[in-house]
Formats: structure tokens, sequence, C-alpha cells
């Protein structure tokens, strides 16, 4: 029987393509509240602050963990610094809203202590190579950084057991559907 919460979460492995997933969902299902970051990376060309992620300097970050606002942060890939605003997502789940968090495995963990009943969803890649090549393939990180984040990919997807569901990302429309289906949404005819 599948939990129909307020608040669902997804993660799952590096280059996995979480971010994909959750940009088709902004994209096409504007009835999910989708989550905005607070980050200390700065932002990519085409990012919008407040859109994407709220961008931080790293003492703004801190300021805003000092002050218990965030519902989860973490430190990913060793690099930057990313959380979930508290305030926002309970005004949305306040609203009655379908919320969604595409976060790292350590803030689900994190998530799941502060709020046991909502719903963790684990992305998936279609099978080992899949993620390798997927990983490689993006061609944006260094040979030495790809090794570290296999390394990282490894312990990640022995994580799967701590969620709820599984989500195959095979193909970014179906999986994005699969997951709108299990926030107790109907998903689009396409
Ligand atoms: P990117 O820098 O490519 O946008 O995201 C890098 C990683 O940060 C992704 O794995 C994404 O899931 C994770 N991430 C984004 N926002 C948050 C957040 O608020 N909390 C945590 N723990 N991870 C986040």
């Amino acid at each position: 029987m599948s939990k129909k919460p307020g608040l669902t979460v997804l993660a799952g492995p590096t280059a996995v393509g979480k971010g994909t997933v959750s940009t088709y969902i902004r994209d096409h299902y504007p009835e999910v509240w989708l989550s905005v970051s607070a980050t200390t990376r700065p932002p990519r060309p085409g990012e919008i602050d407040g859109v994407h992620y709220y961008f931080k300097s790293k003492e703004e970050f801190d300021a805003l963990v000092a002050a218990g606002e965030l519902l989860e942060w973490a430190v990913v890939h060793g690099q930057n610094t990313y959380g979930t605003l508290k305030s926002t997502v309970d005004a949305a789940i306040a609203e009655g809203r379908s919320v969604l968090l595409e976060i790292d495995l350590q803030g689900a963990r994190q998530v799941k202590k502060a709020v046991p009943d909502a719903q963790f969803v684990f992305l998936a890649p279609p099978s080992w190579e899949e993620l390798v090549r997927r990983l490689v393939g993006r061609g944006t990180e260094s040979a030495e950084e790809q090794q570290r984040r296999l390394e990282t990919g490894k312990v990640e997807l022995a994580a799967e057991p701590e969620f709820d569901h599984t989500v195959i990302n095979d193909d970014v429309r179906r999986a994005a559907d699969e997951l709108v289906s299990l926030m107790g949404l109907t998903p689009r005819p396409h």
C-alpha cells in the first residue's frame, strides 16, 4: 500500500538523472511543488536565483544552519553545501500541495528522521554499466573525479532498501510519470 503523503523525497546515486527527472516535473507538472534548495555552489549558465537554487555565500549558508532554518543539509561530493529551507516546505505542505524534494542521500536520511511519514523514492539506473556510462558520458568531471564518484555511486546504490519505492530511470518521461503516480497525482497523457 503506497503512502499518499504531502512530502515525497527523491534521492539516488550520482549521475542517475535526478536533476533531469525533477526538471521534467518542473516543466510538465506545475501541480507539484518542487522545493528550491539553498546552495553555496555558484550558478551555472542559465540558472536563476530563486528558481533553480537560492545561491548563497558560505557565510549566508552558515547563518541559515545556525538559525535552524534548514530541514536538512549536506556537503555533496565534498565540495558545495546544499540544504532544504524548512519554512517554504512547511508552508507548501500546509497549503495542501504535493511537495517534492530532490536531494542527496545524506539529506534523505535526515528527512527520514525529521519526517518519518514522508514518502522516500529511490531513483535507480537501469544497470551499473548504464550508471558508469552516464557519469563518464557527461564529460564534466576529470578522470580522477569520475573514479571518486563511481566509488561513491557503489555505496549509494546499496542504500536502495532504505526507501519505500524504487523508480528506474530508463526513460525520463516514464520515470517522472511513475514518480507523480506515487505522489498520488495522475500522469498526463503524452
Ligand atoms: P547540482 O550541483 O548538480 O545541482 O546538484 C548536486 C547534488 O546536490 C545532487 O545530487 C542533488 O540531489 C543534491 N542536492 C540539491 N539540493 C539539495 C538539498 O537541498 N539537500 C541535499 N542534501 N542535497 C541536495
